[in-house]
């Protein structure tokens, strides 16, 4: 399979082109050319498979022959070496827990899948490669953990100061090694904006190998898609249609999930919630697409302003707005229904949502009032104890803390503060 990048001004690359260069040389996100569906035999009889299994069916297309089947196996089994537990929280509602994971962020499959497949590309070169990537939160983590001592790659994390939670910072800035992290007075979407600009900057470019770890590389969104997967298995003995409710911020979660639906998955709606960084269902309403600067909310994760794989969302649709409305609803909630649904239901059942989830839930409870006896499956992002502050004052409870977060709690942070791109620039030739 080969990708095309979505301006149209690149040449086709292979799935190890397009995931050295993160982004094409025109500055457009690389979309796959073709996409086929996998056999109805596979679809029907998913129960049957291993995680593992189902993963390399859904993504062997996708790596071509770049990788081979031994090695991708591999990668796949390191990659997945934890479960998804399908938990019921309300009548026909259940959390897909995305968080168990070494850095309890469902981005650690992303990012541990494209470290493996970047380690194994760049085994032979001498030349380093550099992951710029830009985190609201999560990102940072799971990619500082993913590519910890991955020989021949150096990881820059940029991350909002004082925006990110504890966790989070100390998930990014206590690693050292081949992980270094900036600290950038502004909001993500600064950061993302710097990143953007150095990927386009014919100076750096000139001098060192760039490449992203956001989901606009393919090798970082792709692998998503096993979620949808495993979910499906899962609920599929209840015999009814299942919906998928994910709250989303740079789009590249659901953008996987969709993926998952073309490749036969028989998926019957999903559901894009977000915060009041709404783009994406304000879109969906109106039909025209004004992005806004990013609002801060306490589902920081998701604070995106102008979501990078707009442009993938549309294209999996071929621009058809009606066909995307036909299979996509998009809801926005606030931090106050957030918090409320967060306090009803660890009083109604113990469970304790996370900000992020909450917000998925939310969006399957509106849905359900008009499309009732189905199965829902919101995508339980982050383990509540990343958002602790919030969520220990919303339930007047004390979170308990996972023991493998004890070592990186107790790390020494150790950032760089930059404040502008002209920093950025000077540490990235400098450095
Ligand atoms: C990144 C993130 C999201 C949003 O995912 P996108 O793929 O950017 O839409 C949601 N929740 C959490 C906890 C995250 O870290």
């Amino acid at each position: 399979m080969l990708y095309n990048s979505l301006n149209n001004l690149s040449k086709s690359e292979s799935f190890k082109e397009a995931v050295i260069k993160g982004i094409a040389p025109d500055k457009g996100l690389y979309y796959p050319n073709e996409i086929k569906s996998l056999s109805k035999k596979i679809i029907k009889n998913l129960d049957k498979y291993t995680i593992h299994n189902i993963a390399f069916e859904a993504i062997y297309q996708f790596v071509g022959n770049t990788i081979p089947e031994k090695k991708l196996k591999s990668i796949i089994e390191e990659t997945l070496n934890f479960d998804f537990p399908l938990i019921e929280v309300d009548e026909n509602i259940f959390s897909l827990e995305l968080f168990h994971g070494p850095t309890l962020a469902f981005k650690d499959v992303g990012a541990r899948f494209m470290a493996r497949c970047l380690g194994y590309f760049n085994e032979n070169s001498k030349e380093k490669i550099t992951v710029l990537v830009a985190t609201s939160g999560d990102t940072g983590g799971a990619v500082a953990d993913g590519f910890y001592n991955v020989p021949g790659v150096e990881v820059i994390i940029l991350y909002p100061k004082g925006k990110v939670s504890e966790v989070q910072e100390k998930q990014m800035t206590t690693l050292g090694k081949n992980i270094i992290s900036l600290e950038v007075e502004g909001v993500f979407d600064d950061c993302q904006d710097m990143v953007k600009k150095a990927f386009m900057d014919t100076q750096i470019n000139e001098k060192i190998r760039l490449t992203s770890a956001n989901s606009i590389n393919i090798a970082r969104w792709l692998p998503q898609m096993f979620y949808y997967f495993a979910g499906y298995q899962k609920a599929s003995k209840f015999n009814l249609p299942i919906n998928f409710s994910v709250p989303s911020g740079n789009f590249g979660n659901i953008c996987a999930g969709l993926i998952a639906q073309k490749l036969g998955l028989p998926i019957n709606h999903f559901l894009a919630c977000t915060n009041l960084n709404n783009a994406i269902p304000r879109y969906l309403k109106s039909g025209v697409y004004t992005p806004k600067p990013t609002i801060q909310t306490i589902s920081n994760a998701m604070d995106v302003g102008n979501p990078s794989n707009f442009i993938r969302v549309q294209k999996i649709f071929n621009n058809d707005i009606h066909k995307l409305k036909k299979n996509v609803t998009g809801y926005s909630f606030n931090d106050n229904e957030t918090k409320k649904c967060i306090k009803n239901i660890y009083k109604k059942t113990k469970y304790i949502l996370d900000p992020h989830g909450a917000i998925g839930y939310l969006g399957l409870k509106k849905y359900f009032k008009k499309n009732p006896n189905q199965i829902g499956i919101f995508m339980e992002t982050a383990h509540p104890c990343k958002f602790a502050e919030i969520v220990e004052k919303t339930i007047n409870e004390k979170i308990d803390i996972p023991k493998k977060l004890n070592k990186t709690l107790k790390g020494v942070k150790n950032s760089i503060k930059i404040s502008d791109y002209s920093q950025l620039k000077e540490y990235l030739l400098g450095g």
